[in-house]
C-alpha cells in the first residue's frame, strides 16, 4: 500500500480501504465456495468500509450477490447503479417493501405477517434453525411455506444463519444443519424447489458440506479471519492519523486526564489528533501502541475524545509524520484483531465502529 502521499497534507483521521486486498479475499472465498454462488455481505456500510466501493470491488472479484440488512441499504446500492442481485433481510414493519420489489431487491421473509401485501417479490424464506434471532421457528415453518407457495411471489430460496460456525467442533453446527434439512423437506413436500444458503464466512472456510447453492461472506472478505486455522486473508482497513505536535516531557510529568501515567525519565511525546470520537476505544487507554516513524510506540495515559499521546523516547519525530493506529500488520503495526483482543470484543466491532463522520475514507485500489 502507498506510503504517505507527498502531495497531500497530513491527515487527521483517515480510514484507508485497500480494495486490492478486498478483491484478493473475495477471490479466495469464491474459490473456496466452489460451485456455490458468493454473496458479499455489505450491511452496516460494509462493516464500516463503505458499501458502494466494496460492493463494486467484490463483484469484480467473483461475488455474484450482495446482502444488506435493510432495504435502505439495498436501495442505496441500486441508486449507485449496481445491478447485481441483492438480498435484504431485516426490515421493520411499515417499510415500503413494494419499493424494494420494484427495484428488484430480493427479500428475506421470516413470518406469514411479513408476506402480507407482497406480490411479485422474489423471496428467501428464513428458517430459524437455532440462533433464535431472525427466522421462522420450526413449528411455524409449514404455515409460512404454504402461505408463500400460495402467494403471488417467487420462493427463490430457503436460508438460515449459524450460531457457532467459528468453533469447528461445536455440536450446534450439525444440529442446525439437521433442522435446515428438515425445513428443506417441508418446502419440497409443499411443491417448492428452493435454492438453499446457510454458510457465513466461518462455514465457508470450514464446512464445504454446508455451502449448498450460495455462501454469504462478511468478515473474511474484509480480511479478518474468523476461524482458528491460518488463512491467506488480508485485512482491508487501516486507520491512520498524523503527528500534530511534539514536545519534550520532563521526568515526573504526567499525561492526560486522571494522570494515570507519569514519565519516569525525560521523553519526547507526540500528540495524535484522534480519540474515542474517531473510533479509538477509550478502553484501550494504557493498552495500545501505534506505528510511528518506523516502529511501534506506546500510547500513554487515557484515550481522550479527540487526542492520544504517544511516547517516542529520545527519537526524533516530525510534526506531520504518519501514524498508523491499525492496519494489516505488514509493517508491524497493530491490527483491528489486536485491538479487539485487548478490550475483549471482536474485530467485527472494531472495524464497524470506524464509521464516523469525522473519519475520512480513502480507496487507493478503486478502479
Ligand atoms: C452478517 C451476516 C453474515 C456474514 O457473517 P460473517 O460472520 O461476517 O461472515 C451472513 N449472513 C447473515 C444473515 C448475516 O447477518
Amino acid at each position: 500500500m502507498a506510503e504517505q502521499n507527498p502531495g497531500r497534507n497530513p491527515v487527521r483521521a483517515e480510514v484507508v480501504v485497500d480494495l486490492d486486498h478486498l478483491r484478493h479475499n473475495v477471490a479466495l472465498l469464491a474459490a473456496r465456495a466452489g460451485s456455490a454462488d458468493t454473496l458479499a455481505v455489505v450491511k452496516a456500510d460494509a462493516y464500516g468500509h463503505g458499501a458502494v466501493p466494496v460492493a463494486r470491488a467484490a463483484l469484480e472479484a467473483g461475488a455474484t450477490w450482495l446482502g444488506s440488512c435493510s432495504l435502505d441499504e439495498a436501495l442505496a446500492l441500486r441508486a449507485a447503479g449496481i445491478e447485481a442481485p441483492v438480498l435484504s433481510w431485516l426490515d421493520t414493519p411499515g417499510t415500503d417493501l413494494a419499493a424494494g420489489v420494484a427495484a428488484g431487491i430480493d427479500l428475506g421473509v421470516s413470518s406469514v405477517d411479513q408476506l402480507r401485501g407482497l406480490s411479485g417479490a422474489r423471496l428467501h424464506l428464513k428458517i430459524d434453525t437455532g440462533l433464535s434471532r431472525n427466522g421462522c421457528p420450526p413449528q411455524d415453518w409449514p404455515e409460512l411455506v404454504a402461505a408463500a407457495a400460495a402467494s403471488e411471489n417467487e420462493v427463490y430460496a430457503i436460508w438460515s444463519h449459524l450460531a457457532c460456525a467459528d468453533e469447528p467442533d461445536h455440536p450446534s453446527v450439525d444440529a442446525q444443519a439437521k433442522r435446515f434439512a428438515d425445513a428443506h423437506d417441508v418446502a419440497l413436500a409443499a411443491g417448492l424447489t428452493p435454492k438453499r444458503h446457510l454458510a457465513n464466512s466461518a462455514a465457508t472456510l470450514l464446512r464445504p458440506d454446508l455451502h449448498f447453492d450460495m455462501v454469504r461472506v462478511g468478515i473474511a472478505m474484509y480480511g479478518l479471519n474468523p476461524v482458528p486455522q491460518r488463512e491467506d486473508l488480508r485485512p482491508v482497513m487501516s486507520f491512520r492519523s498524523s503527528v500534530a505536535l511534539t514536545k519534550r516531557l520532563p521526568a515526573g510529568e504526567s499525561v492526560s486526564y486522571g494522570h494515570t501515567w507519569t514519565a519516569d525519565r525525560d521523553t519526547t511525546v507526540a500528540l495524535v489528533p484522534v480519540g474515542y470520537a474517531d473510533g479509538v476505544p477509550r478502553l484501550l487507554s494504557g493498552r495500545m501502541e501505534v506505528l510511528l516513524a518506523g516502529r511501534r510506540r506506546p500510547v500513554r495515559g487515557r484515550v481522550c475524545m479527540d487526542q492520544v499521546v504517544v511516547d517516542c523516547g529520545d527519537d526524533e519525530v516530525a510534526v506531520g509524520a504518519e501514524v498508523v493506529l491499525f492496519g494489516d500488520g505488514s509493517r508491524g503495526e497493530p491490527t483491528a484483531t489486536e485491538w479487539a483482543e485487548a478490550i475483549g470484543t471482536i474485530d467485527y466491532e472494531v472495524v464497524t465502529g470506524m464509521y464516523r463522520p469525522r473519519v475520512v475514507r480513502r480507496y487507493p485500489g478503486a478502479r
